[in-house]
């Protein structure tokens, strides 16, 4: 599985002076008819002519080239799309070349320049969060970690449990009934212990935002009991999972529990904009216009729109400005105004420009969102 600090050192990596990167998010999702065909093979073709038409000098036309079919190379070759995604960055002269498959959709995108083009990385690594998951029994654990539709497990992290270790010997030494009894409590409640621990140090190295407890109900409401503090606020409801599941069946039934998380968090973060907004505009947003200033005014820190929202405006041609109706002149500036068949994709720029966070409503909280204009905010004081 990657890392967040793998994905940041490749974006973060430091321009050379004179050199460009080739960045590519390539969409190499299709039918099964479209996959024989390779459909994606002359859409990147196609992208990168049109990318190629801007290069101006001489040299950066064989720098672009070289990298161009360095990239070709690598999707021609590349025959087991069984990721949705591919992105690579490349710089051939260098030679540099990056490349990662992601089990997330993004969207095609090729770019040339002096740093690789990290914003849709980012977005993607904003949108999902990670996941910790501690499967456990009273007497054996397992814990693994999920982000952006993959699944590892930490089987050293939990080589040290004490009562693995112990219990052997434990067995040999007993005498009575109860003290069995006794004694496996005993052993049982050190190894939650140590789940709990193990659990904590991972936030250290993984940074994870929510934690999952798995296994059975008795196991994981003392493991839930014994958590350190800080890892509460992370806890995600617990599911049902045999200790020995697959990684497939724990990958399965996280992706389907982060479903559950994002589509509650998406239709509290909309009952939360809209009551806002009713009770103090200082604070947020809804609707497009009144979106639509604070993002002009800059003061826009959270974006929200419903899945879908389209809104036809315009742009003005001196200074920028966007606007949601259809009007000629502009009225920061008084120069032309153009018209623009749908203004999201510049408005979540523009958003994403000024640091601002985006997030899209969905579902049940999509449908709610639409009832007060498909977009709102939350604002800067
Ligand atoms: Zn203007």
């Amino acid at each position: 599985m990657m890392s967040r600090a793998e994905l940041q050192g490749v974006i973060g990596r430091e321009p050379k002076p004179g050199h460009h990167v080739l960045s590519v998010y390539l969409d190499v999702q299709q039918s099964q008819a479209s996959r024989l065909a390779r459909g994606f093979e002359p859409a990147l073709r196609g992208m990168l002519r049109a990318a190629g038409l801007q290069v101006r000098t001489e040299e950066d036309r064989k720098a672009f080239d070289a990298s161009a079919e360095r990239v070709l190379r690598f999707v021609v070759d590349y025959n087991k799309p069984g990721a949705p995604s591919l992105v690579m960055f490349c710089d051939a002269t260098e030679p540099f070349f990056w490349s990662r498959e992601f089990r997330v959709p993004v969207r095609n995108v090729v770019h040339w320049a002096e740093a690789p083009h990290g914003r849709p990385l980012l977005e993607l690594m904003d949108d999902h969060e990670c996941y910790c998951v501690a499967l456990t029994d009273r007497g054996r654990a397992r814990i693994f970690t999920v982000w952006l539709g993959e699944i590892e497990e930490h089987a050293r992290a939990m080589a040290s449990d004490p009562v693995c270790r112990s219990r052997k010997v434990g067995a040999d030494q007993m005498r009575s009934q109860a003290g069995v009894q006794r004694r496996a409590e005993h052993h049982s409640h050190w190894h939650l212990k140590h789940v709990a621990m193990v659990a904590d140090a991972i936030l250290n190295t993984h940074a994870f935002d929510r934690l999952v407890l798995a296994g059975p109900v008795e196991a994981t409401s003392e493991l839930h009991r014994l958590l350190p503090r800080r890892l509460r606020p992370r806890l995600a409801p617990a599911i049902p999972l045999a200790i020995e599941a697959s990684e497939q069946q724990v990958l399965d039934a996280v992706l389907k529990l982060e479903q559950v998380v994002e589509r509650d968090a998406e239709m509290q973060m909309v009952h939360e904009v809209t009551v806002t907004a009713g009770k103090n505009p200082q604070a947020a947003v809804v609707g497009d216009e009144a979106t639509l200033k604070a993002l002009q005014a800059g003061r826009v820190w959270k974006l929200v729109y419903a899945d879908g929202f389209a809104a036809g405006g315009g742009q003005c041609k001196g200074c920028g400005a966007l606007f949601v109706d259809r009007r000629a002149t502009c009225g920061y500036c008084g120069a032309e105004v153009e018209a623009v068949d749908d203004v999201t994709d510049r408005l979540v720029e523009r958003a994403v420009a000024s640091d601002a966070r985006v997030r899209i409503a969905r579902a049940a909280a999509a449908e709610q969102l639409r009832k007060h204009g498909g977009i709102g905010a939350f604002l800067r004081f």
